[in-house]
């Protein structure tokens, strides 16, 4: 597919206006959405739509394309495993499957042995987190984050706190979930300032939540994600997850990072804890481990790791295909796809920097590899979220043929598939400032 976007109808174009149709005939309403595209093929960081325009992809399929669509050694893998067995359920073993334990094991951090878990998705293995966490500890609290995401099944849900939407009348939740405040440096809940805080949000959860809302003994453990996803892709101070994990160990209490998001290679190294040095107990995977193809990774200490046989399980989890799709993954994103994250993503950082020096309305950029938000305001020194002109940036941005995501009240999240090269970004960000400067001039003239 050719390297650079191509707008030929209007948006969305006829056949995929009646695709678009269909689909809302038939299927329940996910959204509200931005745009709306209907995908006809897909090819590194393109995609092509029904009607031929191409758009460049800065989404990623939500962070899950990390070696972007169709990578052919992804795509030799899965074919050659299509004519060797799809499935043998939970009950038989297979290479892929044993190999695919075992690199990971030795990919996860810290000294400790570890063994692994197969699921289909982001929020399973967060499932499979919270019921070793408890088994493990025989305790049954869970101190998660506010803005954090960790997937739509009901013990997910539970520890989420991004948008009400989620949790809205499908309750009763999980109990014994309590939240603490996320280190949102920018908006420091506390109204502290870097530096001189002496990190108030860690400090919260022993003297206000240990104290008058749970006993650290009743807590089987901590979830947190290293870099906040959907809440608004927010780096935590640096000292943030040493101080957790030494919060956690002096109660006995264990730590849980979601690398769902985060991890993969993304932000340059293969867990984003890796940042920090930090080693959890638990760490959930999914999203870009198979390049697309589904699976959730539930990694644990070998010591917490305790269910007896038959405690837990799935018809399909560590599917073959999926399997060897993360090998696959796995093997590219050590082979120069990391370092491209973490460079790229620097360069763009810095571009997008400059590009906040020219716009009020760009209150902060944060990020580390290609996981990088920007925060969108009414001007700088309010720091009020501006969520209109953010859709509306978005929404210039596929009218020119980049894909865009938000996140948090008002960000924009900029998750492109790994394999994204400097001559993409360099139009992906020219688009993006293109857009930038028409959504505000229309929010101005139109107030
Ligand atoms: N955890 C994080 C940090 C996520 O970003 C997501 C999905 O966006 C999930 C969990 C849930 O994953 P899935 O949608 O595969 O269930």
């Amino acid at each position: 597919m050719e390297k650079k976007t191509l707008i030929a109808t209007e948006l969305p174009g006829p056949r995929a206006r009646d695709f678009l149709e269909q689909n809302k005939r038939y299927r329940y309403p996910q959204g509200p959405f931005t745009f709306e595209l209907v995908a006809e093929r897909a090819e590194g960081a393109f995609i092509e739509d029904v009607d031929g325009n191409r758009f460049l992809d800065f989404m990623g399929g939500i962070a899950v394309l990390s070696t972007g669509s169709c990578h052919p050694g992804v795509v030799r893998a899965v074919e050659n495993q299509l004519k060797r067995f799809i499935h043998v359920g939970p009950t038989l073993f297979f290479d892929a499957e044993i190999r695919l334990a075992e690199k990971i094991a030795q990919l996860a951090p810290g000294a400790h042995a570890k063994r692994v878990f197969f699921g289909n998705s982001g929020t399973e293995s967060i499932e499979a987190a919270i019921k070793v966490a408890r088994y493990k500890t025989r305790r049954s609290g869970i101190i998660s984050f506010l803005g954090s995401f960790h997937g739509r099944t009901l013990g997910a849900v539970s520890v989420s706190a991004s948008k009400v939407g989620h949790r809205k009348h499908m309750g009763p939740l999980l109990p014994d979930v309590h939240f603490a405040h996320y280190p949102y440096c920018y908006r420091c809940p506390f109204q502290r300032e870097y530096g001189g805080c002496d990190l108030a949000c860690v400090s919260y959860i022993r003297e206000v939540i240990f104290q008058q809302i749970i006993a650290p003994d009743d807590v089987a453990a901590i979830i947190v994600e290293p870099i906040q996803g959907e809440g608004g892709y927010i780096v935590p101070p640096p000292e943030f997850l040493a101080a957790l994990r030494a919060l956690t160990e002096e109660f006995e209490i264990l730590l849980i990072a979601d690398e769902i998001q985060s991890g993969s290679g993304r932000t340059g190294k293969f867990f984003a804890i890796d940042h920090w040095q930090v080693e959890p107990d638990i760490i959930c995977l999914a999203k870009g481990v198979a390049s697309g193809l589904p699976i959730g990774i539930m990694v644990a200490r070998d010591d917490v790791l305790t269910w007896e046989p038959g405690a837990h399980g799935t018809t399909f989890g560590g599917n073959p295909l999926s399997c060897v799709a993360a090998l696959e993954t796995i093997d590219i994103l050590k082979n120069g796809l990391m370092d491209n994250a973490a460079q790229l993503g620097s360069w763009m950082l810095h571009e997008l920097e400059t590009i906040q020096d020219q716009y009020d309305s760009i209150g902060d950029v944060r990020g580390k590899g290609l996981m990088i938000g920007l925060e969108i305001v009414k001007g700088g020194s309010t720091k009020n979220p501006d969520p209109e002109l953010r859709k509306n940036i978005i929404k210039k941005a596929y009218e020119k043929g980049l894909l865009l995501l938000e996140c948090g009240a008002s960000s924009i999240r900029i998750c492109p598939p790994l394999v994204l090269d400097r001559d993409e970004a360099e139009l992906g960000l020219s688009i993006l400032k293109e857009s930038i400067k028409e959504a505000s001039a229309l929010q101005t003239s139109s107030t």
